[in-house]
């Protein structure tokens, strides 16, 4: 795959930089896009593209607007030469209870966590049927595949992401297109570390307490998937060696949908 572009959405922190770094290291050119301190963010660009030797970019488009992400786009067009490899990985989360949970947070969850992911394929895929080739990873959760309470918006935009990527497999099956999901378990980013001290303390519990039995509780191996493992599986769904798994749910997630 080394010489072809990719866009990794959400790739300033977690799981989304360690996609980025894994196709960067394959000779991957590299769009990055995401949130945060435009300082930091410009440190890990110049970095990756010391390390790895190809171009990297950097595009700020708040994928929350359908304009913004038409912009970031046609940067990749006119900057990389088109998206051979997008990954759709940015995404939030929020957690209440039905009845108070706020509609803008809906919104928001629905409109990052699965509209982007409509307009990025719109807009990319005509050139990718084009090349006769393209790679399309989608960063579901165990969420799109089993739900738990609290987390509505969530497991409807991730369970919405799986049908999407079902469809756009089927529609770039004969075009050298696979589309797949990835459907992490518990996965340690700095948004999942975050939470760790602050849940202890509201719960009386140490944080091996609540590592294990909180935020691991549905995880059989009671381990946290790391983001390199993650990253792993995304470089093999582009590889040439991936091209015939199309629409498949990859679950990463220690044995969490096998209970
Ligand atoms: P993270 O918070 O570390 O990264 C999220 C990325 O999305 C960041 O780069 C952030 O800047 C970007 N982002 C947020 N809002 C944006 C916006 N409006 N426009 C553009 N970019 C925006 O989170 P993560 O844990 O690495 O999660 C990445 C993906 O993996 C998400 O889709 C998440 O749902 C999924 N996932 C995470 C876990 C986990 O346990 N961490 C498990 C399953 C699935």
């Amino acid at each position: 795959m080394a010489g072809k572009t990719a866009l990794v959405t959400g790739s300033t922190s977690g799981i989304g930089l360690a996609i980025a770094s894994g196709l960067a290291a394959q000779g991957v050119k590299i769009m990055l896009n995401g949130l945060g301190d435009p300082g930091e963010i410009e440190a890990l660009r110049a970095e990756m593209a010391r390390t790895y030797g190809i171009e990297v970019l950097f595009d700020g488009a708040n994928l929350l607007r359908a304009d913004e992400i038409g912009g970031l786009i046609g940067a990749i067009d006119a900057k990389l030469g088109g998206v051979d490899i997008l990954v759709n990985n940015a995404g939030i989360q929020h957690v209440s209870p039905i009845e108070s949970f706020p509609p803008e947070k809906w919104d928001a969850i629905i409109g990052l966590n699965l509209t982007s992911s409509f307009h990025t394929v719109r807009l990319t895929f005509e050139k990718m049927k084009t090349r006769r080739w393209g790679r399309i990873v989608n960063m579901a959760s165990a969420h799109a595949l089993v739900a738990s309470p609290f987390k509505s918006a969530y497991v409807a935009a991730k369970h919405g992401l799986l049908g999407f990527t079902k469809t756009i497999a089927l529609e770039g099956a004969e075009f050298g297109i696979t589309c797949n999901a990835i459907c992490p378990g518990y996965v340690k980013t700095p948004l999942v570390e975050k939470q760790i001290p602050d849940t202890a303390k509201a719960r009386g519990m140490t944080e091996e307490q609540v590592i294990r039995d909180v935020l691991l509780a549905a995880q059989p191996t009671k381990e946290f998937v790391h983001v390199e493992d993650v990253a792993a599986l995304a470089v093999f769904l582009c590889s040439d060696a991936g091209k015939a798994i199309n629409g498949a749910p990859m679950s990463i997630d220690g044995g969490w949908v096998a209970a």
